[in-house]
């Protein structure tokens, strides 16, 4: 059986010691692209998906539910560090106990849109 090639690598220094390397399949639109055209495209896409590579130390995610009465647990939490949320940019921050473990604290965000909200929910 020939060995088939499948596969077309395209590889570009961009600068000394940094290559850029593109593998896109044969048979396809990638055939009537150039090799300038594919490298283009694939630092398009990395710039497009920066946000979605993995943070370094992702952070830990507590759960647990909307504590209720919401606004009574707000007045009895103290507000978290200047600045806003890390992760949704609100302002929302409180430094909250933690539920089930006396005594300990946590900064949370209190925005139910945000990941870093233990009560998030998934849109
Ligand atoms: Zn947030």
């Amino acid at each position: 059986m020939p060995e088939r090639d499948d596969y077309r690598t395209v590889s570009r220094e961009l600068s000394p010691g940094h290559h850029i390397i593109a593998i896109v399949a044969t048979g396809g639109e990638a055939d009537t692209k150039s090799d300038d055209e594919i490298i283009a495209a694939l630092q398009n896409w990395k710039r497009d998906h920066r946000h979605l590579q993995p943070v370094d130390t992702p952070p830990d995610r507590e759960r647990w539910p909307m504590p209720q009465p919401f606004g009574e647990w707000l007045m009895a939490t103290k507000p978290g560090p200047k600045g806003p949320c890390p992760e949704c940019g609100c302002y929302g921050l409180r430094l909250a106990p933690v539920p089930n473990k006396p005594g300990e604290e946590k900064v949370i965000c209190t925005m139910s849109e945000c990941e870093a909200c233990p009560w998030y929910q998934e849109p």
